[in-house]
């Protein structure tokens, strides 16, 4: 089906294309606790710990187990799988759309989802900052991961020109509210999305094959 009325369709990555938080993933695969990861999160959420201490203990938790280097995290994030019908639905899609990555995750996991899929532009709201040896040394996060997501919208559709009432967005979590709220068209997905994003859902699917019917 070709939805005449789309042109672009933007993806969320983490709980959307993969079944996984990636933030945590990554902290287990460089064999650190995901629990530690969790309450420092929690802690920073809830005003504990500032910015700049929550930031500096995670990255202390990724450096102490040796791992927290370029080479090692591409690869790891090689391995990991995105949900089983990712691929042919984004293949699917490419055929009469232009398609976007925008993730709150790292831009190293970003970048190789897209290059798995054959995605030419993708926007993550967070950097990683290596030394010259490729060692993770630092990261830059922003707490409102929707509002950067908007900041991002912009940028690509200042970028290609395109025509903002002809774009549709695919998530599951808060960090899309923004770009639902922007966008005419927004599918939730996931057995569970999150309740504000499904209130301002065109439509809620439970696989992403079911995008296939709707464009
Ligand atoms: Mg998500």
């Amino acid at each position: 089906m070709r939805n005449k009325e789309i042109e672009t369709i933007i993806f969320d990555v983490d709980g959307t294309l993969s079944d996984e938080i990636s933030w945590l993933k990554l902290t287990d695969g460089l064999g650190a606790s995901s629990e530690t990861h969790a309450q420092i999160f929690a802690e920073f959420k809830s005003g504990m710990l500032s910015y700049p201490v929550a930031k500096h203990k995670l990255i202390l938790l990724w450096q102490s187990t040796g791992n927290a280097n370029k080479p090692y995290m591409e690869e790891m994030f090689r391995s990991w799988r995105l949900k089983d019908d990712a691929h042919e639905t984004i293949n699917y899609l490419k055929r009469s759309y232009r398609v976007c990555l925008m993730s709150g995750a790292v831009d190293l996991y970003v970048k190789v989802v897209a290059e798995k899929l054959g995605i030419v532009d993708w926007y993550a709201n967070t950097e990683l900052i290596w030394d010259e040896d490729e060692n993770l040394i630092d990261f830059h996060y922003f707490a409102d991961q929707s509002r950067k997501k908007l900041e991002h919208l912009n940028e690509y559709v200042a970028k290609y020109g395109l025509d903002i009432s002809r774009c549709a967005v695919v998530g599951d979590g808060d960090s899309d509210i923004a770009l639902f709220r922007e966008l005419p068209y927004g599918i939730a997905v996931n057995k569970s999305p999150y309740p504000e994003l499904e209130a301002l859902a065109t439509k809620t699917v439970s696989r992403l094959s079911q995008l296939k019917e709707i464009f």
